[in-house]
């Protein structure tokens, strides 16, 4: 049974169904612009797109807005496709707003012969100074009524290669002192003279956004247009093209209606194809996929689950309020999911030898690992135990405090599915590091067996030095110091002369990545593939990165066992 609320965007489609509009059908699209990753914002409207028409037994497709062919690329086109799969879901269609290039070109066509539009041969700049202010009308361009056959046929010319970039553009003749800035005569063509990824130099003059955008969904047959509020402003647009569009035709009746939702905003995250773009290109990461990016492919090496994100967008919502998000509750998602999924295996990040020096010498024995405590069918590994072992450097203490319950002379601790140790001292080198620790074990108390369960108030986790393999480990912290990068970027840009990668150097934290690489890990995990999932006891989620092989295995930290966002707050603030 339903019991959680809908959210207003269900709510309106469930009241569309009811009043019998669009003949019942529920057709969605979700039309990216191929410049560039997903984001984790990008599976928001996903969620949404594809979820609804799941759910409503409507179709959604994917539609590529490839109307700028600048920054457009085929490599954008398939990681979008295969970042979208991974979330779990699959478009109907596939289309592209290029394919409509000629019913597009049409429609302006008929919109000149209308009296709708006109060329323009301004440069941009004076076409924007004309704009006015929201309060003030604006300036008419002197080409606005200039006539029909003279805009007709410079519009071929733009679109022949006669014409340079920027040197003219066809604009929609609607109001110049309408109080919504977008009916100002709004550029609906412009020259760009760069090969399209799709169609080549098949075109000269390329529809703009408001121009192409409800257009596609009308052809498609969309009934329902979700984005996000920022195109809010721009709907009176959108409509004002369908209307004129179906006027006096006999097109099919249906239209679709558009309806906006928040955008997706993270704290400490910086989101936006652009910004994330210029990270790559200046080497700020490794690639899109650098597990510190917001992409869905970098959350993917970081260790991501699909589920983890549909959970977490699913809890945040829909709503019209701009919002920031904590990162806290995605990370707390991916860790309720590797929770129930991750096999638990031992490593050791910052190592320090163990010795138990009354267990003899070269006998080694086979102890049984609960693969994952919270689900018994996932079975058990092995892992060998000796007298020679490797644990965490701050699991011992010389001097410790009363509340330290590791490792400490005089202290027993439980080795995590072993034996009681007690700690007997330690060995430092000439600098006074500590580089062994000895400890004596108590043979009656092994894991399992009857008698073992006398209680020590630690237990920590080891490897035998002798059966265990050498990995490094890449540690992950935010990439921004500040709480919100897309407000911290525009304040500085606005404070100082900077370009916006300059002022990105300064908000990027210096400790993001942290790589470990004399850790070691169970031999268990040298078959472990790119992208598996694994809980290293007492530290954290890992995965497998794709640069890791069996000789140099490299694991990522997808998060820590518990919340460690709040606390890193506390620190950079003070
Ligand atoms: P960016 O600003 O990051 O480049 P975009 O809006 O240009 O993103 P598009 O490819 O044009 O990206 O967007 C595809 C769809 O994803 C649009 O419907 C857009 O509204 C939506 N979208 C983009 N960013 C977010 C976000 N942060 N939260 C929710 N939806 C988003
Ligand atoms: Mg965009």
């Amino acid at each position: 049974m339903e019991t959680k609320s809908l959210n207003f965007i269900e709510q309106k489609l469930v009241a569309d169904l009811a009043e019998g509009k669009n003949d019942g059908r529920v057709q969605t699209r979700f039309p990216p612009e191929p410049n560039g990753y997903l984001h984790i914002g990008h599976a928001k409207a996903i969620c949404l797109d594809f979820g609804l028409a799941e759910k409503y037994n409507g179709v959604c497709n994917l539609r590529f807005d490839d109307t700028n062919p600048t920054k457009e690329d085929m490599e954008y086109v398939d990681a979008i496709k295969e970042d979208i799969r991974w979330l779990g879901f699959q478009w109907a269609h596939e289309y592209y707003a290029s394919d409509y290039f000629q019913q597009l070109w049409d429609f302006a066509i008929r919109l000149i012969r209308e009296g709708h539009a006109y060329v323009d041969e301004q440069p941009s700049e004076v076409i924007a100074a004309q704009k006015g202010t929201p309060t003030q009308a604006g300036v008419e361009s002197p080409f606005r009524n200039r006539p029909v056959e003279e805009s007709l046929a410079l519009f071929e010319k733009m679109n022949s290669g006669e014409i340079d970039e920027g040197k003219m553009v066809l604009r929609a003749k609607i109001d110049m002192a309408n109080p919504n800035m977008h009916f100002r005569d709004p550029i609906i063509y412009r020259v760009v003279k760069t090969p399209h990824h799709r169609t080549g130099n098949r075109w000269y003059a390329y529809p703009m956004y408001d121009f192409a955008h409800g257009q596609s969904d009308y052809f498609e047959g969309v009934t329902h247009s979700l984005c996000t509020l920022e195109f809010v402003v721009h709907r009176p647009l959108y409509d004002y093209f369908i209307d004129l569009l179906k006027e006096g035709r006999d097109l099919d009746d249906h239209r679709p209606r558009q309806t906006e939702f928040n955008k997706l905003n993270l704290n400490y995250t910086l989101l936006s194809k652009r910004n994330l773009l210029l990270l790559v290109n200046e080497g700020i990461v490794s690639g899109w996929d650098d597990p510190r990016m917001p992409t869905l492919c970098g959350f993917r090496r970081r260790g991501y689950t699909p589920a983890s994100i549909r959970n977490f967008v699913d809890k945040i919502g829909y709503t019209t309020y701009d919002a920031l998000n904590d990162f806290a509750l995605l990370e707390s998602a991916v860790r309720e999911d590797l929770n129930a999924t991750a096999t638990r295996v031992s490593a050791v990040l910052h190592p320090v030898k163990l010795t138990l020096t009354n267990y003899p010498e070269g006998k080694t024995e086979v102890l049984q690992v609960t693969n994952n405590p919270e689900d018994l069918s996932a079975g058990t590994h092995d892992i060998i135990f000796s007298r020679d072992l490797w644990i965490e450097e701050d699991d011992f203490m010389e001097d410790a405090p009363k509340k330290y319950f590791r490792m400490t002379p005089g202290q027993e601790v439980r080795l995590k599915g072993a034996y009681i140790v007690r700690c007997t001292g330690c060995r430092k080198d000439e600098n006074g590091k500590v580089v062994e620790v000895f400890a004596e074990y108590d043979p009656e108390t092994r894991s399992g067996l009857p008698g073992a369960d006398r209680k020590v108030k630690g237990t920590i986790h080891w490897l035998s030095c002798g059966h265990c393999q050498q990995a490094e480990v890449r540690l992950y912290d935010r990439l921004w110091l500040e709480e919100n990068p897309r407000d911290g970027l525009a304040r500085i840009l606005e404070e100082r002369q900077c370009t916006p990668v300059e002022a990105m150097r300064q908000m990027l934290n210096p400790h993001s990545l942290e790589r470990l690489t004399n850790c070691y890990v169970e031999p268990f995990l040298a078959d472990a593939k790119p992208l598996n999932h694994f809980q290293f006891q007492r530290i954290g989620y890992f995965c497998v990165d794709k640069e890791s092989t069996p000789e140099h295995l490299v694991f990522n930290r997808t998060a820590t066992l518990k919340d460690s966002w709040g606390k890193l707050v506390a620190k950079n603030n003070g």
